[in-house]
């Protein structure tokens, strides 16, 4: 897991596009390399084309919430996603536990590293 963490920091390729700092259209938040997820506004079943990048959770939200025609027919654009009620409960609680939910997407293998490390050392202290 740490190998692959540092190939992606090391390849200059997905470092650039991490600078383009691309905003999720739903949530407004910044979207990290580990989070990005490609959403077809309509879906590719009913010959969407266009991409748009929103964060996983935020995609598996629309995609809970939403079905395909739905999706083709009424919410084919952020905006008209985002004027849902359910949605904007959703968003309502993304944006309060942004950070943690960042945090541990981001450092998600130093937490398993210090719980690894912890259980490991359970011996002397048990
Ligand atoms: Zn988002
Ligand atoms: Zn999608």
């Amino acid at each position: 897991m740490i190998g692959k963490i540092k190939k992606k920091l090391l390849e200059p390729k997905s470092f650039a596009f991490q600078t383009e700092s691309l905003i999720c259209p739903i949530c407004d938040r910044f979207i990290p390399v580990s989070q990005k997820d490609a959403h077809h506004l309509v879906p590719r079943s009913k010959g969407g084309r266009s991409t748009e990048f929103l964060h996983k959770i935020c995609h598996k939200q629309i995609h809970a919430l939403f079905s395909e025609n739905e999706l083709a027919k009424t919410f084919n654009t952020a905006e008209s996603l985002k004027s849902d009620p359910d949605m904007q409960i959703f968003i309502h609680w993304v944006k309060n536990n942004f950070f943690w939910f960042i945090a541990f997407q981001c450092f998600e293998y130093i937490f398993w590293l210090v719980i690894l490390y912890s259980l490991l050392n359970l011996g002397p202290y048990f």
